[in-house]
């Protein structure tokens, strides 16, 4: 217990650090002006995307796929699921996302990835946890797609995990960082077809067992940066079901919309990205 002397001077070292830490703000703002997280442009506040960003920004809002998140054009009745999800049952329960993949959130995710830049995983988190509002009940745990510790030490960087880590601050939910590895290198899933990048990432997760053992009857959400042809996150729901995890949602940054105006195997652009799925 500290005597009263030393709690005005604990209080007073505090202030004086917080008042540093507005101050080294200010200055910050007046070095380096706040600038569009997509483009760069210069904007009023920090930590957004400009005016001219924000309308090419198209967020996936309801009428959706109960299952896959994908938009429909027009409300078909509570229980219509999309002919995607009947084709072809997931293994995992619902997945949502943001926005709809395009230009802008290809030249966020893009920096995303490689640049040490947590306000971006911030800005994306905000609009992953409204998306993902009927995902939080219940108190589930966040869970990153992982990428193999190979590419982790090159990149120093998981860009998936970021994106939890931010959720999880403004979720309150629980992040599980090493739940889930990636056992095998893969190769990136750029410029693969739907059954090529099945092919590429099956088997290529492991479950930690007593990790598994822990989170039994708990929901799992995996979080990734973008979904594209689910991939990815199937094959890691494949990995929980087998350690029996069972209960499995999903939450993207962005969304390929098949029949959008966005490419799905646009080269240039999908050679940024390793862990999409
Ligand atoms: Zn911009």
């Amino acid at each position: 217990m500290e005597s009263a002397e030393e709690l005005v001077k604990i209080d007073f070292a505090h202030r004086l650090s917080l008042g540093l830490k507005r101050l080294g703000t200010a200055m910050l703002d007046l070095a380096y002006p706040p600038v569009c997280l997509a483009c760069a442009a210069p904007v009023a506040v920090a930590d957004t995307l400009c005016s001219a960003c924000f309308v090419q920004l198209r967020p996936i809002t309801a009428p959706l796929c109960p299952i896959l998140g994908l938009p429909f054009a027009v409300s078909m009745g509570p229980d219509a699921i999309s002919a995607e999800a009947m084709a072809e049952p997931p293994p995992f329960g619902r997945a949502r996302a943001a926005v709809v993949y395009g230009e802008v959130p290809r030249k966020i995710v893009s920096k995303l990835k490689y640049g040490d830049r947590p306000e971006l995983a911030r800005f994306c988190a905000q609009l992953m946890a409204g998306a993902g509002h009927a995902l939080w009940r219940d108190a589930p745990v966040l869970v990153p797609v992982p990428l193999h510790r190979a590419r982790l030490r090159e990149r120093r960087y998981n860009q998936s995990a970021e994106l939890a880590r931010a959720l999880g601050r403004l979720t309150g939910l629980p992040v599980a960082t090493n739940l889930v590895t990636r056992s095998r290198r893969t190769r990136q899933q750029v410029g693969l077809s739907g059954t090529g990048r099945a092919r590429n990432v099956a088997g290529a997760f492991a479950v930690d067992p007593e990790a598994a053992l822990r989170l039994r009857g708990r929901r799992v959400v995996l979080v990734d940066d973008v979904y594209t042809t689910g991939a990815t996150v199937k094959a890691v729901s494949q990995a929980l079901r087998r350690a029996k995890i069972d209960n499995i949602d999903v939450v993207t940054f962005a969304r390929v919309v098949v029949g959008d105006d966005a490419p799905i195997y646009e080269t240039q652009s999908f050679s940024e990205h390793s862990s999409d799925g």
